[in-house]
């Protein structure tokens, strides 16, 4: 199960306490992604916010914005809902993830939240 994986990976087996793995295993669940995706875009989303990752390249396509992960080389799309006002991301299924918060940081996006056309949650 799980998205399909292009390129080479890595595997390692970690020892985690029940209790984060049971933390792990609900917010997958609410976010209809397995574990080892969550993982992966809770590093993702660390890495953006410590300088390890980044935005490539971006662009508008009605209502999303696909961006490219500079460490996942691979490209990330970010639907805007008009109704809720918020980026969806794709890959990582919430509103808050690396790749939403990386691409707020894009003038043109920042120009679209000025306006209220995006709202994005936890700024
Ligand atoms: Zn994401």
């Amino acid at each position: 199960m799980g998205r399909k994986t292009i390129g080479r990976i890595e595997r390692w087996t970690i020892s985690l306490k029940p209790e984060i793995d049971r933390l792990l295993e609900k917010v997958a669940k609410e976010r209809g992604l397995n574990k080892t995706d969550l993982v992966e875009s809770i590093i993702i989303e660390w890495a953006y916010n410590h300088g390890y990752n980044k935005i490539i390249h971006f662009n508008f396509r009605d209502n999303s914005i696909t961006v490219w992960d500079y460490l996942l080389n691979e490209t990330v799309d970010l639907h805007y809902d008009s109704v809720k006002k918020t980026l969806i991301c794709s890959r990582c299924r919430t509103t808050y993830c690396g790749h939403v918060s990386a691409a707020i940081k894009i003038p043109e996006v920042r120009q679209k939240l000025k306006k209220g056309q995006i709202v994005v949650e936890d700024l």
